[in-house]
């Protein structure tokens, strides 16, 4: 089987699991404030990061942490992981369904833009299959009506913005180290941003919003007499998982090159099918999925001829307007995008003759139908 995606590990992240076991201090302690440090230092010296448990606990912090809750909405594309809505939903804040754009599976500004309302206090673009989108446009419309921008770059640690690290610039930008993303720390998540006070509070409420424990912690030390002002949660990061995470920041460099390269030879391959790819730049991007674009009527049945010649293919995603949790919404672009989105292998492992393999099984595949 070619598998879907897959976290790429060596003997390297063994031995700093290794060393974290020996030395017995597993919990948060010296292993996250070092991965923290490295990773401000990978982003830019004026951006501060805070290491948590998930992505998806980022979002939540990072939109908790701009005092937006009960009574307050915040607009994100449809098509994201459930992660991004549940997040929102967790602040006790309504999360808002927008459209995408067809060609980038990003923020439709336009679609956005109808959705401001009163309530509106930020908007949570997602970086789609590492793609921008028009982050441009998001940020003008956020300038213009006075709202936050929380981005989701779950898909996107590692690539660059104009130039810079992904992160370096913006509001407040939100990474996940799951097993599966650009980097891994087993499970994981970061806030990047230049915000020293939604920062501040990410580091108490990541730890049950007991005040400046994370300094106590990374000075070796435990708070015993302490005060608690809000809502905090069990969030923060292990030392066992930082220590994962500090191995494979090491290798981003490799990892974007192997996974750019397969893009492209994905993109080479599949130059005369009638397959379309997605506008997305990668000299900027490093791909953490890599999805193509078929017909509604040809998208499953590709699927099931993929899956029968052993490649696992996915479908990223169910619009989120569609489940029953969230508020219904209009958003067409997404239905379409969702019928029509299927998700090639790609991951760190993935080596040329299985790209070839893939390509020359969709080849068929069109050669048939
Ligand atoms: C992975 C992912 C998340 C959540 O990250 P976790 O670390 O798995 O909680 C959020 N949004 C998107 C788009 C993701 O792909």
């Amino acid at each position: 089987m070619i598998r879907l995606s897959q976290a790429c590990l060596g003997q390297e992240e063994i031995d700093a699991v290794t060393r974290v076991l020996q030395d017995g201090y597993l919990g948060m302690g010296k292993e996250v404030m070092l991965f923290e440090q490295e990773l401000q230092n990978y982003i830019a010296f004026d951006v501060k990061v805070a290491c948590v448990n998930t992505g998806t606990s980022a979002l939540q912090m990072a939109v908790q942490a701009c005092g937006i809750g009960p009574g307050d909405e915040v607009i994100i594309p449809s098509i994201t992981y459930v992660a991004s809505f549940q997040a929102v939903a967790a602040t006790g804040a309504q999360p808002v369904a927008c459209d995408v754009e067809l060609a980038t599976g990003c923020v439709d500004v336009d679609s956005a833009k109808k959705r401001i309302t009163s309530r509106t206090k930020a908007i949570m673009p997602v970086h789609y299959a590492s793609g921008a989108g028009n982050l441009e446009g998001v940020y003008a419309l956020a300038r213009e009506h006075g709202f936050r921008v929380i981005e989701d770059a779950a898909h996107s640690f590692g690539g660059t913005y104009k130039g810079q690290p992904v992160g370096a610039n913006g509001d407040i930008i939100c990474f996940s180290f799951d097993g599966i993303k650009n980097i891994t720390c087993g499970e994981g998540g970061a806030v990047a941003t230049k915000d020293k006070a939604v920062i501040r509070k990410i580091q108490d409420l990541r730890l049950l919003g007991v005040e400046k424990d994370t300094e106590k912690r990374y000075a070796g030390q435990r708070s015993w007499d302490f005060q608690v002002k809000e809502q905090g949660w069990r969030y923060h990061m292990s030392n066992i998982n930082a220590a994962i995470g500090r191995e494979q920041l090491k290798k981003i460099k490799g990892f974007s090159q192997i996974r750019r390269s397969l893009v492209r030879l994905y993109q080479q391959e599949l130059v005369n099918l009638p397959v379309k790819l997605l506008n997305i730049n990668y000299d900027e991007a490093v791909p953490h999925i890599m999805p193509i674009v078929v017909t509604e009527n040809e998208r499953d049945l590709l699927k099931e001829f993929l899956y029968n010649q052993g490649i696992e293919t996915g479908i990223h995603y169910k619009p989120n307007h569609l489940l029953d949790r969230f508020q219904k919404s209009h958003c067409p672009n997404s239905i379409q995008f969702w019928n029509s989105i299927l998700t090639l292998p790609l991951h760190g492992n993935l080596l040329v003759k299985d790209v070839l393999q893939v390509t020359a099984v969709i080849r068929q595949f069109f050669k048939q139908a």
